[in-house]
């Protein structure tokens, strides 16, 4: 029988084992912050923050919320970058991407203090991660790393294939995977939009770990028996229910679980462990700058 991963469950796990670190900040008078910064009308983006911020409510990370109006001219959103680098009760600056056309994302990726850069996506913390030596591992494929360990799948010397060349998924997620460290060892291979034959990749895969965002793009056909598929993806796809709307993964679940080993189901599969890394990446973060020893 396919064995799904329960993300809920095992980012559950995490975040308890979190609290103890956070206890011991607390003893060192240390509360964790979290700036969260909007710059976007976008619905889903809206979603993503407030969950982040309930979270970090959840676990005692205390939780700095900054919107910028949409339509405000960049150098704002930088300004008040710089402020947040300088306040000493946030630690963590997360900027929900994707920001507005007429901001310059590299701009802003590179405006975040390495030392508060929680989503690892500064050029510093992009260096760190590729030669071996990671500060703030990206939260997705963190998240897919910790799956895989609940799940028991030992990454060592698998075939995995990674769809999607994403730098907030696809490539840092090669990035862990190949590394000489636990839960890599991996061969990875990283297909995108130009590849031929995408299905002739994923069905030499051990390991099919999907980010591409297109709903339903790898089904049965496309795996190998007793394939482990892990589904970053989150589409929203259009129905006549009252919502309006179901959220759908890059895999056509139903029929990929029947020849899968184990599969994680869109919701409840990546999308609660991203956010459990990036409190992790937050308690880190204040115990790097407050100088405090945590377990993590
Ligand atoms: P991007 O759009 O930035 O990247 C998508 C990647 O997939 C690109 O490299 C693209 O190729 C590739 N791709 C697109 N279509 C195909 C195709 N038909 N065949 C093969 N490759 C293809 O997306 P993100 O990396 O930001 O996100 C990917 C998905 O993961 C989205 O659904 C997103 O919502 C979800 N996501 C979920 C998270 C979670 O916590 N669960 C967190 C982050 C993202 P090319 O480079 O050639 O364009």
């Amino acid at each position: 029988m396919t064995n799904h991963i329960d993300g809920n469950k095992v980012a559950d796990r995490i975040k308890a084992e979190l609290h103890s670190c956070i206890e011991t900040l607390e003893q060192n008078d240390v509360t964790p912050g979290l700036a969260t910064v909007l710059m976007s009308d976008d619905g889903a983006s809206e979603t993503y923050v407030s969950m982040k911020q309930q979270a970090c409510d959840d676990i005692g990370i205390e939780g700095f919320h900054i919107e910028i109006p949409a339509d405000a001219p960049e150098k704002r959103l930088l300004q008040r970058i710089e402020e947040l680098n300088a306040d000493p009760t946030v630690h963590g600056i997360l900027v929900q991407m994707p920001v507005p056309d007429h901001v310059d994302e590299s701009a802003v990726l590179e405006q975040v203090d390495p030392l508060h850069d929680v989503d690892g996506f500064h050029p510093e913390n992009v260096g760190r991660l590729t030669t071996g030596n990671p500060r703030f591992k990206p939260c997705t494929p963190h998240g897919v790393q910790k799956l895989l360990e609940a799940a028991d799948v030992d990454t060592e010397g698998k075939n995995v294939v990674i769809v999607g060349r994403s730098n907030i998924v696809g490539k840092p997620m090669m990035n862990l995977l190949v590394q000489k460290a636990e839960n890599g060892n991996a061969t990875v291979t990283v297909c995108h939009s130009r590849t031929e034959d995408l299905a002739a990749k994923t069905r030499q895969a051990d390991i099919v770990i999907a980010a591409a965002g297109v709903p339903e793009l790898i089904d049965e056909s496309m795996l190998s028996e007793e394939a482990v598929v892990i589904d970053v993806g989150v589409n929203r796809v259009d129905t006549d229910t009252e919502k309006g709307y179901e959220l759908v993964g890059d895999v056509e679940f139903e029929s990929a679980k029947k020849k899968a080993a184990a599969i994680t189901p869109v919701p409840g599969g990546v999308g609660p462990l991203t956010i459990s890394m990036l409190l992790h990446n937050t308690i880190k973060a204040a115990a790097l700058q407050e100088d405090v020893a945590v377990d993590l």
